[in-house]
């Protein structure tokens, strides 16, 4: 975890950059208009690190079905993103143009401790992101949690959506990092072969998934079942 994701502007050109998925760091992404950019607002006061304004949590932007995977892929089609806050002209779109080291997240469990009890958007984000995960590979939700030293979230949800490289970023991290050497660690029930077998057909279908186009119109397939990162459907 955490991607850079770049904005790109169809009408200006202009862009800013920010992450996405440090969660024991930033509360979320803000389309702050005093600055007329996307930043991240940090846990620690959250405010706006240009201007200082402290936006209400419910005014940070749920990017989840707008920002993609590397390379641009997306199951499906992407949400346009909020409208550009430098000319007010066309909607944003988003380029995930780098991969950070999830260690940002797991290897200071103080630092994510200092957020129990809080709620925010990066972290509820972060946690849905957790659900296909947990359940593909059979893990025991209480143990991940504790892996990545979150707190359980309590209702009213703040969202109820995933985002895609984050699945992908915590489905990798989790297998390499644990379940290929030991499995039980996390409760998965599932053999190491079973697991391997898991993770790396899901590789392989995840490969084949063309960059995201929009879908023709008539569609007459047969209803498929649900694969894991059809989660939105
Ligand atoms: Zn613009
Ligand atoms: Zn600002």
């Amino acid at each position: 975890m955490p991607y850079q994701i770049q904005s790109q502007c169809a009408a200006c050109k202009k862009s800013d950059s920010f992450l996405i998925g440090n969660w024991p760091e930033h509360l979320g992404v803000y389309v702050c208009q005093k600055c007329q950019a996307l930043v991240n607002i940090p846990v620690s006061d959250g405010k706006c690190p240009s201007c200082g304004h402290a936006p209400q949590l419910s005014e940070l932007y749920d990017y989840s079905f707008a920002v993609p995977y590397l390379g641009g892929s997306f199951p499906g089609q992407l949400e346009p993103g909020p409208i550009c806050p430098k000319c007010h002209q066309k909607p944003l779109t988003f380029m995930n143009t780098a991969h950070l080291n999830m260690g940002m997240v797991v290897w200071d469990p103080q630092k994510a401790r200092n957020t129990w009890g809080r709620q925010y958007l990066e972290k509820a984000i972060f946690i849905n992101s957790t659900v296909p995960v947990i359940k593909e590979f059979q893990l025991d939700a209480a143990k991940l949690f504790t892996y990545f030293n979150l707190d359980a979230p309590t209702p009213p949800f703040i969202t109820s959506r995933m985002s895609f490289p984050m699945i992908l970023d915590i489905r990798t991290h989790v297998f390499t990092a644990v379940l290929d050497r030991n499995p039980s660690a996390l409760g998965s029930s599932l053999s190491p072969e079973e697991l391997t077998a898991k993770f790396i057909g899901r590789a392989k279908a995840q490969q084949r998934q063309p960059v995201a186009q929009p879908k023709p119109q008539q569609e007459h397939r047969p209803q498929k079942q649900k694969q894991w990162w059809e989660f939105w459907k």
